[in-house]
């Protein structure tokens, strides 16, 4: 099978398609898959679902397209060569569009654009009584976050106390194989945002003792702190879509990344991804510390 498009969507349905025996060509007109997540760890994805037999053509523009046979041939280019991938099907992944043309939209004064409905943040459209919600709305295509909106909609809809939207934590998880998820912001929009005062803590899967009894060894963690507070975290490997939870309850409650090394984790668990970059984090805001660093000059 041929995918066009390495986001989210076209890399799951890689993943997902190699694992049960599919030959897989996926091409992305981008250098890298999944180009809005932290490339350190899209690289290292990158290398394991080649390493699964997966045929990466990033940085290719697909040109024409027919059928050819019984299959069908694709010409790509990368900007000097081109060749013809063949398959016996191709699945298009490069984005979705809202599905709101012919609905009469603007008879009930509700404005839109090709990016969706207009809603304010408490998700009232242009027409008074109707609010709207989900993909169709986003920003974010994702059912976790399509539920939050719809109960804030429903919220504001029906009860005289009015709630907003609040996109600061959102979280979400690419299911290829093995898991990336994310929340808040890579290294590079943190260092955008804050400067060099960002500090980044890692642990690498191999390094964990589950890692390795587990032999679930590919993959890291990354988690980017401001002034001791996540604004970032992410995590590549086995389980990421549940570990990121713990990063995600830290961030979105204001708890320090170093108060979660306080906490007892249970050994051997791969929550040693997301204890041992707290450690860090806690050994850094000692080194900070002016009365410690007077004593240990002191010493
Ligand atoms: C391949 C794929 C994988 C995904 N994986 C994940 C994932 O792992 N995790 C995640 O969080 N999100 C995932 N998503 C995104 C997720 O599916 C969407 O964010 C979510 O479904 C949005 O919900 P929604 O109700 O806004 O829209 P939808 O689920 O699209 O529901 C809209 C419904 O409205 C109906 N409809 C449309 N027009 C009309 C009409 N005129 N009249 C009546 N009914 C109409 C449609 O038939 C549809 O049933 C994935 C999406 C895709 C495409």
């Amino acid at each position: 099978m041929i995918i066009i498009g390495g986001g989210p969507v076209g890399a799951e349905m890689a993943s997902a398609f190699n694992s049960l025996g599919v030959g897989i060509d996926l091409v992305d007109k981008c250098g890298r898959i999944l180009n809005k997540e932290d490339p350190e760890l899209v690289d290292i994805l990158s290398s394991r679902m080649k390493e699964a037999g997966i045929r990466l053509h990033t940085g290719c523009k697909p040109l024409a397209i027919k059928r050819e046979g019984d299959g069908i041939a694709l010409d790509i280019e990368d900007g000097t060569n081109s060749v013809t991938l063949r398959a016996e099907e191709v699945l298009a992944a490069t984005g979705r569009r809202p599905n709101i043309e012919g609905l009469g939209l603007e008879n009930a004064g509700v404005e839109y654009t090709p990016r969706g409905i207009t809603t304010d943040r408490r998700l009232r459209t242009s027409a008074p009584n109707i609010y709207a919600c989900g993909d169709v709305v986003g920003p974010f295509l994702f059912s976790h976050m399509a539920e939050y909106q719809a109960i804030v909609a429903v919220r504001n809809a029906f009860l005289p106390f009015q709630k907003k939207v609040d996109y600061e934590n959102a979280a979400w998880c690419t299911f290829t194989d093995p898991e990336l998820a994310r929340a808040g912001l890579t290294e590079e929009e943190a260092r955008d945002k804050y400067g060099d005062r960002v500090r980044v803590y890692r642990r690498a899967y191999g390094e964990t003792d589950r890692g390795k009894t587990d032999a679930s060894d590919v993959g890291m963690s990354k988690f980017i702190c401001h002034r001791g507070r996540l604004v970032g975290a992410h995590i590549l490997g086995a389980h990421a879509g549940e570990l990121i939870h713990e990063a995600q309850v830290a961030k979105s409650l204001g708890i320090p990344f170093h108060r979660l090394y306080e906490v007892i984790h249970v050994y051997p668990t791969f929550s040693d991804i997301v204890k041992h970059p707290a450690k860090l984090c806690y050994i850094d805001r000692l080194k900070d510390n002016p009365f410690l660093k007077i004593l240990r000059r002191f010493l």
